[in-house]
């Protein structure tokens, strides 16, 4: 095993336990094999640049500080400037199938009270926020959905794959493992149905080199990847099934025990939807139900960015008397149509527009048009830093228009799902665009990523999703 030492003060985040290492914290590396050192004892030099070594991509190494004290076992990502990802910061912990798949079961278990809440689309584990940087798995009904982002889970595939089909038998296993996210770490785009063979010369899991991966594990049958196209058939557990019957092209998932949102795990975004807005469309059912019993019909709702619907579908089963989808992709908005029939809510009540946002948004502004609750949940504007300031302007566009179709006494509710947004600088964006829009309004509800989407406390960078209830007066 390697030891990555770090410069003299660059140990400060991870004795808060934050979990990444960026490379310009690194000293040097030492191979802890070498039997003429000790490590332990000796005071280690520092040498600076870090000398490179020849250590596989994923590869679990210690992190150790500038006097060679333990810090933490970490997983090396070789390409990406977050070099290494702490995993276990307990010194002689065995990194192996056993820890993952504990680790798993912990995340799973805290969602159990969400699904008995009528929930059957949640996020078993959340990366960074569930101690597990590089793994996002959603569960959606009985289809496992889930993203591996980092070398490190890369290399445990097998472990987390085997450990993901023991805790949960009566799941279909699909990866999604196509984010940008994997180009940044130079890994390979793969998606398909995961299926369960016995081992062959094929299945040896490889590095990037073409060596055989760290802390495998020798078991029964050995996941193996059936991209969509060459998967007409695939054998789950020696069973032949088609990969239409394991994974829907639609599946509804029950959300908050009202209304079951359409979520497409094979093309859809993500792994298929957005989780993270649950409990934002439940605020949004509850905010018609109050309207509509205040003033005795269902508010006017314009549900930008819809995607799918989700907001559409709280907002009509919480009376809206009519709910405008807006979104650009007209597959997203054939799901949303869908939807409604799905849920038996009123097609008459709704409309579908194919459109850019910004461009329909200053049409009706011009006619006048207003709404009584309107919904802002764009894609994330800001995705590093050096286009913050253009996202900020974007966030100012949207919603200054947005606020002058809110009719007085309703309702906007307006998201950023940039992590590089803080929520001081979110309110601060809206508040100039009320200026700008000369409409006073007020803070009434704040709204976040919903509980299934931790923030582990030493990493805040696991917060991202931030929301806004503004009332216009
Ligand atoms: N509110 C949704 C998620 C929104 S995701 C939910 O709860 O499920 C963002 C959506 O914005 C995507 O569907 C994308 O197609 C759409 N989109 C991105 N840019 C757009 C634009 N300029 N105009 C309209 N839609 C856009």
């Amino acid at each position: 095993m390697f030891a990555f030492i770090l410069y003299p003060e660059r140990d400060k985040s991870l004795l808060r336990r934050h979990p990444w290492v960026f490379s310009k914290a690194v000293a040097s590396i030492v191979d802890l094999d070498k039997p003429s050192t000790d490590q332990e004892t000796v005071e280690l030099k520092l040498c600076k640049p870090a000398p490179k070594k020849d250590i596989a991509a994923g590869a679990l190494c210690q992190i150790r500080d500038h006097q060679g004290k333990f810090l933490c076992y970490a997983h090396y990502s070789p390409h990406s400037q977050i070099m290494l990802r702490a995993i276990s910061f307990k010194l002689g912990e065995r990194i192996d199938y056993d820890f993952f798949k504990q680790r798993l079961a912990a995340a799973s278990a805290k969602r159990i009270p969400l699904q008995q809440a009528g929930n059957d689309g949640v996020r078993l584990v959340a990366a960074e926020g569930d101690y597990l940087p590089g793994l996002i798995v959603d569960r959606y009904d009985k289809v496992i959905s889930l993203a591996i982002t980092s070398w490190g889970m890369e290399a445990n595939y097998e472990h987390l794959i085997m450990a993901l089909h023991e805790l949960f038998p009566e799941c279909y296993l699909y990866e999604r493992s196509d984010g940008k996210a994997r180009s940044k770490e130079h890994l390979p785009q793969r998606v398909g149905l995961i299926d369960f063979m016995q081992p062959s010369a094929q299945d040896n899991l490889q590095d990037e080199h073409g060596k055989a991966l760290p802390n495998s594990r020798q078991v029964k049958s050995v996941p193996r990847l059936r991209a969509p196209q060459i998967a007409a058939d695939a054998a789950v557990d020696g069973e032949q099934i088609s990969l239409t019957e394991a994974i829907p092209d639609t599946i509804y998932v029950k959300e908050s025990n009202l209304v079951s949102i359409p979520i497409d795990v094979m093309q859809g975004h993500k792994t298929g939807g957005y989780l993270d807005q649950r409990q934002s469309r439940l605020h949004t059912y509850h905010l018609c139900c109050e309207f509509k019993e205040l003033h005795g019909s269902g508010p006017r709702v314009l549900n930008c960015f819809s995607y799918t619907g989700g907001f559409g579908l709280f907002a009509l089963k919480g009376g809206a008397s009519s709910v405008y989808n807006v979104d650009v992709s007209g597959h997203a908005l054939g799901a949303a149509k869908a939807g409604v029939a799905f849920n038996h809510l009123d097609p008459g009540r709704c409309k579908f527009i194919k459109k850019d946002v910004f461009a329909f948004l200053r049409e009706e502004v011009k006619k006048g048009t207003k709404f009584d609750v309107v919904i802002l949940d764009p894609p994330k504007f800001a995705e590093s830093k050096s286009t913050l300031a253009t996202a900020c302007r974007g966030y100012q566009d949207i919603n200054r228009l947005g606020l002058q179709l809110v009719a007085s006494g309703g309702h906007l509710l307006t998201f950023s799902c940039s992590g590089l947004m803080t929520e001081e600088l979110f309110q601060k964006i809206v508040a100039d665009a009320a200026l700008d829009a000369q409409v006073e309004a007020q803070i009434v509800g704040t709204l976040r990523q919903d509980r299934d989407h931790p923030v582990a406390l030493p990493c805040p960078e696991s917060f991202y999703l931030k929301g806004l209830d503004i009332l216009v007066n």
